[in-house]
């Protein structure tokens, strides 16, 4: 079963399920042909992308993340100032260094394939990797799939699961106090006389020392920190065509000249700067903390910035409180609906990032069990039918601003919740299963494929 920490990865913009799932999945084939003693063997690789990951790839850097995975690069580790000269190397010397210990020809048009046609059964995110020898063998062949959030699953792995939900079979849970749903929960907190950060701590550390879990938040929280410092310093064009300016420099500049005002509203102004300034890194390609995928990854750091700045309470205590309600409400979403944007739309992404956002802050903003769940579910009943269809396939318009709105959105969920007592109508799982039918029932032009809505709207020249 996940622990919290697998929804908060430190990696790479622009994309978790178009960029840092592919270079996973890259890098597993090749440590896997070195396990198997083919890498010696190897001569060349072909990779083909299909569905979504053909439409948006080109946009989302999905091409640059599978080179790199293919020379050993993992998101967190790769050094993103490097990448771009990395991939005209490949280009200009058509030799591409495998797993970083073996030269190999590759042709970067021939060996890498957009396939727009195939349809997709199993996952719209699909990509197929293949050795071959200098005979022109095929030494080894692998499908997998980019599932969001930087998860990947080998047809292996779908096969296992398909068998597992027909017999009735639930995923294995080792966890102290396991949870599915909401009202699993709220039913562990009630057993346990803890809040919901509490139960998660007692499963976490059931599977890590305590230092280490929090050391391992606190590392995402200082690089969301450097995410938010680097955004509001950074001018200038982001790439892909589109021509968007960076705009979280200037408005750092204005806030920082404005100092205190007198406008009600000015708190707001920050919160839209800190999610600014990590989607505009993300779609810069830069350094960015998945949360809980990369076109949403603004909204978790900019309300935890809001917290940690304007509210009373902030301390490294309650960061790790916070990560660990946002953590545990991912859980859920991931386990009955998706966190895909190209499986249930943005809805997925950005509605689940809010939504765990608006949870997380009221629990540290002293709320009860029962309004934590509470304004996960006004944040996530506001964004449900929210399509995905990004301009170009870049992530950036509507994806940026988006994540503004849906921080401000996250936090009024929260005031909305600690207003009340924790009655509601719609219980969180109640939406969680109608995001996913919502979801199903979605025409597949606003699922991440940049064939609908705003995406036809305006022609881009990628460069
Ligand atoms: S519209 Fe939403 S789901 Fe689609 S790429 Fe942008 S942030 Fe991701």
């Amino acid at each position: 079963m996940y622990s919290i920490l697998d929804f908060f990865t430190i990696g790479i913009g622009p994309s978790s399920s178009h960029s840092v799932g592919p270079m996973r999945a890259a890098k597993s084939f090749v440590d896997q042909l070195r396990e198997h003693d083919q890498l010696s063997q190897t001569a060349r690789v072909k990779v083909t992308l299909y569905g979504s990951l053909a439409l948006t790839g080109k946009g989302h850097g999905t091409d640059k993340a599978v080179l790199l995975g293919l020379m050993g690069e993992t998101p967190d580790g790769v050094d993103v100032d490097s990448i771009d000269k990395r991939i005209a190397e490949i280009d200009e010397t058509h030799r591409l260094n495998l797993g970083g210990e073996r030269a190999i020809e590759f042709d970067h048009e021939n060996d890498l394939k957009f396939d727009r046609k195939t349809k997709c059964k199993v996952h719209p995110n699909q990509m197929k990797l293949v050795a071959y020898d200098a005979e022109g063998e095929t030494l080894a062949e692998q499908v997998v799939y980019s599932v969001g959030g930087g998860f990947v699953l080998t047809a292996a792995d779908v096969e296992a699961i398909k068998a597992a939900k027909a017999a009735g079979l639930k995923r294995p849970d080792d966890r102290p106090y396991p949870f599915r749903t909401g009202a699993d929960l709220l039913a562990r907190t009630q057993e346990t006389g803890l809040p919901i950060s509490g139960v998660v701590r007692l499963n976490e550390i059931a599977r890590r020392p305590e230092p280490e879990f929090r050391s391992e938040v606190l590392k995402r929280w200082q690089v969301m920190q450097q995410c938010v410092e680097k955004g509001c310093r950074t001018e200038g064009i982001l790439p892909g065509g589109l021509k968007v300016r960076r705009r979280a420099a200037a408005l750092y500049r204005k806030l920082q000249a404005r100092g205190q005002s007198q406008d009600p509203l000015a708190t707001l102004d920050w919160v839209d700067l800190y999610a600014l300034a990590v989607n505009e890194e993300n779609a810069g390609g830069g350094r960015v903390v998945t949360a809980p995928t990369n076109g949403a990854a603004g909204i978790i750091p900019a309300v935890l910035h809001y917290y940690m700045r304007f509210c009373n309470g902030a301390s490294e205590d309650n960061v790790v409180r916070y990560f660990s309600v946002a953590g545990a409400l991912a859980m859920l979403y991931k386990e009955n609906a998706s966190i895909s944007g190209a499986e249930v739309g943005c809805q997925g992404e950005v509605g689940v990032a809010a939504s765990m956002a608006a949870g997380a802050l009221t629990e540290v903003l002293g709320g009860s069990v029962k309004q934590v769940l509470q304004a996960a579910e006004i944040a996530m009943e506001h964004h449900l039918g929210l399509t995905c269809d990004p301009i170009g396939g870049l992530v950036q318009v509507p994806c940026i601003e988006r994540n503004a709105v849906a921080s401000v959105t996250a936090i009024n969920s929260s005031r909305l919740a600690l207003a009340g007592d924790g009655e509601h109508h719609v219980s969180l799982d109640k939406v969680i299963a109608t995001m996913r039918r919502t979801g199903a029932d979605m025409s597949a032009k606003y699922k991440e494929t940049a064939r609908g809505g705003l995406a036809i709207e305006v022609n881009v020249i990628e460069c």
